[in-house]
């Protein structure tokens, strides 16, 4: 899962930055709103924008009307202060899916972002299912036939992207966006390596990651 954070103030976007990677996301961070809507302008890879409306040389709202102007669905959880009712509800009639009023707790806003992302993917509980293979986002848990399979944590937002697109091909670029943030440097050649060492912890029943020569990776399940 990717995420983009638009938030100018720097304690409460490293505790975000904390939280959300601890949680096993790859997340992004702005500190103005001109940045976020470049940011957004040229990537679709994020899964989710967390956005502060009170943000210097571009409002939050207007990053969000930008946004939806685009036609982008992407799903936006706003942030704002406590007495601006009034701001909430624009947001909201500006196309956010949900808000949260500041101060919150860490733990109420990474509920509400698996929620969220669930949404974007049509999923409707915290685990996404395929044959005997089920991963739980909320406890970042894998199982095959309810036997748990240990994984790291780049193995298992490799399984997380997989199984979000199951049957249907992922390629290594789409991977490498996915689950690398700016800056970070994991090549197409690492991808393959992550592949190899998630194939020899979950090939055990009729799951099969699939590759498709030159083009990328397919999560399968082969019927018996
Ligand atoms: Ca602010």
């Amino acid at each position: 899962m990717r995420i983009l954070i638009a938030e100018d103030d720097q304690v409460l976007a490293d505790g975000l930055l904390r939280a959300l990677r601890s949680s096993g996301a790859a997340v992004d961070h702005v500190a103005s709103g001109t940045e976020a809507d470049a940011a957004l302008r040229t990537s679709s890879q994020f899964d989710l924008l967390i956005l502060d409306l009170g943000l210097p040389r571009m409002h939050g709202l207007e990053v969000l009307r930008a946004l939806r102007g685009r036609g982008s669905a992407l799903p936006v959880l706003i942030l704002t202060a406590a007495d601006s009712v009034e701001e909430r509800v624009k947001g909201l009639d500006y196309g956010a899916d949900d808000y949260m009023a500041k101060p919150f707790s860490l733990q109420e806003l990474e509920a509400r972002v698996r929620a969220l992302t669930r949404r974007g993917t049509g999923a409707t509980s915290s685990s996404i299912r395929h044959g005997p293979l089920e991963y739980d986002q909320a406890g970042r848990v894998a199982t095959i036939d309810g036997r748990m399979v240990e994984l790291s944590a780049r193995e298992l937002g490799l399984l997380e992207v997989l199984l979000q697109r199951a049957g249907r091909l992922v390629s290594k670029d789409q991977l490498v966006e996915r689950l690398c943030e700016w800056g970070e440097e994991v090549s197409t050649n690492a991808i393959e390596v992550y592949i190899h060492r998630l194939r020899k912890k979950i090939e055990k029943g009729p799951i099969r990651i699939a590759t498709v020569r030159g083009l990328g990776y397919c999560l399968e399940k082969i019927n018996a």
